[in-house]
């Protein structure tokens, strides 16, 4: 609850990516879920709509997800990333 709240506050000011503990804070918990699904990989066709769905989305700058703070390129190949704001689809 908490946590939604900053996070919130932040986004409602927020042009760039998060603070660099929030970002590490995400990369953590995201390679956590990585390693618990068995650092499984998408499908080449599964990673290509994963990165468009990213070009159609205003968080997107080069290969940096603002929302995150993640590298697009290597975070939509991991099946257990998520999309911070939902985009991509369930696997
Ligand atoms: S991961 Fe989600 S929020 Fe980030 S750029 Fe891609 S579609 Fe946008």
């Amino acid at each position: 609850m908490t946590e939604r709240l900053i996070d919130r506050k932040m986004s409602a000011k927020a042009t760039g990516p998060p603070s660099l503990p929030r970002q590490a804070w995400n990369l953590a918990s995201a390679l956590a879920g990585f390693v618990a699904d068995g650092c499984r990989t998408v499908t080449a066709e599964e990673y290509r709509r994963r990165l468009e769905v990213c070009d159609a989305c205003g968080e997107r700058r080069g290969d940096r997800c603002l929302k995150c703070g993640c590298r697009l390129s290597l975070k939509a190949r991991g099946r257990a990333f998520r999309c911070p704001l939902g985009k991509w689809e369930e696997l």
